[in-house]
Parts: structure tokens; sequence; C-alpha cells
């Protein structure tokens, strides 16, 4: 039987990752490639999928059984830009983007959409761990007012499309990802990606490095080559439309010192090294329950945060010249 997999966003961090895991892991492997399939990575360059017509352009040239959607605005923008200034561009453009890859995999016939969505999407206030039943239960952060609402909906697009359609459609809610082809800028980027390209600089530059904060919060990090793998699970394995956490578990929560400690280790930065405790921490914990996954796949083995951070690093100083920057 021949399956096509388009993986819409296939030129960033997750879609780059689940390239590199369907070329590397040995072929017919619960992750690697399956005979008779073909999988395309698309770019915005391939069609802009906000607009309907270039996305059923897409899906007519490579007419996909299965969609990894991964295309979304704003995955990078910083928190520290004023709040209202992109909002209803991320509130739109997401929207545009999801209800033009559902619809239109619906008119194809597609037999599986998973969508992604973020731990960011969860309320504000909300009783911790996290959980796949409580996306609904209150407003997002305003930091992420548009962004979270427009991939709530996808949420919501797919119950629908479910009941009316029996559409086999469902989501992914990834917690930080981390990897190789992640955007290092140093304004809008996230706390890995950004901490690894400042520390690089103070080597180079015989500067210090300083990381904002008390280094105190704590956060889970998931390997993008893992992720990748959990896509790749849920696209074989999982037919619900309920969404699932793909996450590293709570226990492997680690702070930000230690992820800047790792980071100097890996750079090998021997210089002034401090942590700016004038700034403002971010919230203590947000922890995410990643028991679903675990009962579903019947355990995995995550790739070790220092090992993968070690590699990341390692990818950054080889592709510096090319790397998102
Ligand atoms: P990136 O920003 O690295 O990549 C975004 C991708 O989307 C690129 O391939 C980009 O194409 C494509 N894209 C953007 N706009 C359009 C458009 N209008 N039409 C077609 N394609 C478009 O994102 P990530 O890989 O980091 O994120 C992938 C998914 O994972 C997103 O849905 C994000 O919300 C989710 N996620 C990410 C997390 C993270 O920590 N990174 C955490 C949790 C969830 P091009 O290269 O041509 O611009």
């Amino acid at each position: 039987m021949s399956n096509v997999i388009l993986v819409t966003g296939g030129t960033g961090l997750v879609g780059r990752a689940i390239e590199h895991v369907i070329n590397t892991e040995p072929e017919g492997s619960r992750f690697g490639k399956r005979p008779g399939e073909t999988w395309v990575f698309a770019s915005s360059a391939e069609g802009d999928l906000r607009d309907a017509d270039q996305t059923r352009k897409l899906y007519e040239k490579y007419k996909p059984t299965h969609v990894i959607h991964l295309a979304a605005l704003g995955v990078h923008a910083s928190f520290r830009r004023p709040v209202q200034k992109h909002e209803l561009t991320f509130l739109r453009d997401n929207i545009l983007i999801n209800d033009n890859v559902l619809h239109v995999a619906y008119e194809h016939k597609a037999q599986k959409v998973i969508s992604c969505l973020s731990t960011c999407v969860f309320p504000d206030k909300v009783e911790y761990p996290l959980d796949e039943n409580k996306i609904h239960n209150g407003p997002p952060h305003e930091s992420n007012f548009g962004y979270a609402h427009a991939k709530r909906m996808v949420d919501v697009q797919n119950h629908a499309y479910k009941e009316e359609f029996g559409c086999n459609f469902t989501s992914a809610i990834p917690t930080n990802v981390f990897g190789p082809h992640d955007n290092f800028d140093l304004e809008d980027s996230h706390v890995i990606p950004g901490l690894i390209h400042k520390c690089y600089l103070a080597k180079k530059n015989n500067t210090p490095f300083v990381v904002s904060g008390t280094g105190k919060p704590l956060r889970q990090f998931i390997f993008s080559y893992d992720l990748a793998k959990l896509f790749i699970w849920m696209l074989r394995e999982y037919d619900d439309v309920e969404p699932v956490i793909l996450s590293v578990g709570e226990e492997e929560e680690v702070s930000i010192k230690e992820v800047a400690d790792a980071i100097v280790k890996a750079v090998g930065f021997q210089g002034d090294y401090s942590f700016d405790t004038t700034r403002a921490d971010g919230q203590f914990r947000k922890p995410a329950s990643n028991k679903k996954l675990l009962g579903l796949m019947g355990g995995f083995q995550f790739t070790p945060f220092n090992e993968a951070l070690d590699y990341t690093v390692k990818w950054f100083l080889n592709n510096y010249d090319t790397a998102r920057t």
C-alpha cells in the first residue's frame, strides 16, 4: 500500500527532526521509513497555507494520505514584545493556516491529520500538572492570546470534523522543544537556543555570559529527535481525536541553571558566568503530565538531557553560518 505523508512546516525545528528520524532509523523499524511510504516536507515556499488556493494546490500536487501539520506563525515570537503588537496577526494567520489544512484534508479524504498544539495553549490559571483534559478550562496567558486561541480551535475543529464527517483528525501537545535547526536568534528565540547563541558569543568575544533571572525556574524540555519519534508513533499507532501531550516526565524537569551549566560545558566557555537576578523569572514550574503518552506507548526511552543538549550545541557550532540566528 502506498502512503504519502505530507509534513507542513517541514523545514522548521520539528519538521527537520522528523525528516532526520525517518531517514536515519532502520527501514521498517518502529520509527523508520516503511515500504510504500513517501514523505514530503513542505516549506512556505511550496505554498502559503494562509491561502486556500495555495493549500489546495499543495494537496493536489502531493495527494497526501496522511498529514502531520506543524506549520505555524509566532512559534518563536519573543515574550518581551509588546503584547498587543502581533496578537491579531498570530490569531488570524494561524486560524487561516489551520482551517485550510484541515478543510482541504477533509476534501481530499486524507486518512489522518495530526496537528501540533503546544503547552502554551493551556489556561494561565490552572491546576498543575497540565493534562489533556484542561486545554479549554480558562483563558491562556495574555502573551500567547492569539497563538493559543488559534491552536485551541484546532482541537474544536478536530472534534467537529470527526462528529460530522468521521474524519480521523487529532492533535499533539509538545512541551518546550530544542534541537538542530532551532531558531537561535538572540531576541526572538526560546531559552535553550537563545542561551547557546549568547554563550557562543561570550566565548568568541571574551565577554561575560550573563543569564537572565535566578536560574531557579524548572521546565520540561524535549529533544526534537525524540519528539519526532513520538509524532511517528502517533501517525502509525494512535487513532483517537483526543490530544496527547508529548513530553518527558514531570520528574525530568530541569532548572534554567542546569540548562545554563550544560551549555557552558558543551560550548567550552571558561569566562565569567553569572545570573542577573534583577531580571524577572518566569513562572517557577508549569509541569505537564506524560502519563497518557507512556500508558499508550508502553514506555519510551528519552535521550538524556545533557546528551541532547551537547548534540544541539555541536550542531550549532558546526552550522553557525547557516543556522537561523
Ligand atoms: P518553526 O518556526 O521552526 O517552523 C515553522 C514552519 O512552518 C516552517 O517550516 C515554516 O516554513 C512553516 N510556515 C510558517 N508559516 C507558514 C505559512 N504561512 N505557510 C506554510 N508554511 C508556513 O516551528 P517549530 O518546528 O518549532 O514548531 C512546529 C510546531 O510545533 C508548531 O506548530 C509549534 O506551534 C509547535 N510547538 C513548538 C514548540 C517549540 O518549542 N519549538 C513547542 C510546542 C509546540 P518556512 O521555513 O518556509 O518559513
